[in-house]
């Protein structure tokens, strides 16, 4: 399930079509064309580079064909007056997949919960859905989308269009079973650092105490902080309901400081994506999954709550591709980044520490004191504060 790609939408085409033409034909096809908001800033002067980021999809690609488009991916979506489809659709297909959840954290014995799906276009001819789970020991769910907790663990629930298996989508659900005793590693700090120590609990109490593992780390709300310091990964993840609708005061401030001090040296650094909301990268997430299988969207874009636009703090500058390492920017980012308060947050040569490829442009607001205790220690923000950042699975 892994690789599974859309095999009529999202692919790259050549035709020399006139986008007024394909427009006219895919909304007669009940298509929902996204190749709204021409963002012509992030091509310019860079020709050539089709990077795959967690940003931003290679230049060449577009119109997409799922109707789960936001005004927030279009952001971040480089399209193409040129490009057009290849294959649409026969009249009636179902091109898009929403659900009004996607995540589920459950205990056994509860209650089974079902999201609600939502199959577009509204007329689409064949509606029918299919339900499956990557677990059945962790979670069952039945022809109608019903999830039960059985075991404690993780699993992934998804549902798919049966008249076009391209179009699904997935709930995380997580499971604890309150009656299973576990054995839990926790890390409990003694006086000169941590020491590891087994402790037997029950599981409901193991992810009821999950953060607090170390004591410089507190968990408020869902929301992972070390030493002040919001933590986002792909361990680390932040709840559906945060969201600070856009980028911090505080970052904001610390970025105009950054551009006035950059414009002084005779450049130019400006944002090209910030602040995303959980729902904006579930959509975009999962469709890089629809486009090029789980496995390959992991490398270059982060699921829905590990995102770290989703924090407000976050803001990839100029052109999110890997044109940008070697420009002035990139450059002046690196040596000056933290004086305003912001790390270059995926490091080269700390893929396997951060997760993430190198990302020059994408710069996270951590404070001026930390920042440069960040800087000095020549770390990635993970090394610096000893976590991981993986996903569960
Ligand atoms: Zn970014």
């Amino acid at each position: 399930m892994a690789n599974q790609k859309k095999r009529n939408s999202g692919t790259v085409s050549n035709s020399p079509l006139p986008l007024a033409i394909v427009a006219v034909f895919g909304l007669a096809a009940g298509l929902t064309l996204m190749v709204a908001d021409h963002t012509p800033r992030m091509r310019s002067g860079i020709e050539n580079s089709v990077p795959i980021t967690e940003e931003v999809l290679p230049s060449e690609t577009t119109t997409e064909v799922t109707a789960t488009t936001t005004a927030d991916t279009s952001l971040t979506t480089t399209a193409t007056t040129e490009t057009t489809e290849a294959q649409p659709l026969p009249p009636g297909s179902v091109t898009g997949l929403t659900l009004s959840f996607y995540d589920a954290a459950l205990k056994v014995g509860d209650d089974p919960v079902m999201p609600l799906v939502k199959m577009t276009p509204d007329d689409a001819t064949d509606k029918s859905e299919k339900w499956e789970s990557t677990d059945p020991k962790v979670a069952t769910v039945d022809d109608i989308g019903k999830i039960t907790a059985v075991g404690s663990g993780n699993c992934v629930i998804r549902v798919t269009s049966v008249n076009n298996p391209a179009v699904f989508a997935e709930v995380k659900v997580s499971v604890v079973n309150p009656n299973e005793k576990v054995t839990a590693k926790t890390k409990q700090a003694d006086g000169n650092g941590t020491a590891e120590a087994e402790t037997t609990t029950t599981a409901a109490n193991t992810v009821a105490s999950a953060a607090a593992t170390r004591e410089d780390m507190e968990v408020i709300d869902g929301v992972t902080y070390i030493q002040g310091v919001m933590i986002v990964n792909k361990t680390y993840a932040l709840p559906q309901s945060y969201n600070p609708n856009g980028l911090t005061a505080e970052t904001k401030a610390a970025f105009a400081e950054l551009q006035a001090a950059a414009s002084a040296d005779g450049l130019s650094i400006y944002s090209v994506s910030d602040f995303r909301s959980y729902e904006a990268q579930d959509t975009l997430y999962n469709n890089y999954v629809a486009r090029d299988g789980k496995e390959a969207a992991d490398t270059y874009s982060a699921r829905p709550g590990h995102s770290e636009h989703q924090t407000g703090l976050t803001i990839d500058c100029n052109y999110a591709g890997d044109a940008f390492h070697d420009t002035p920017e990139a450059k002046w980012l690196e040596n000056n980044a933290w004086k305003y308060g912001f790390i270059i947050r995926f490091p080269k040569g700390k893929e396997d520490k951060t997760g993430y490829k190198y990302e020059s442009w994408h710069i996270r607001y951590v404070g001026k004191e930390m920042a440069k205790k960040i800087y000095d220690s020549g770390l990635c923000l993970e090394e610096y504060f000893g976590i991981e950042s993986k996903y569960a699975e």
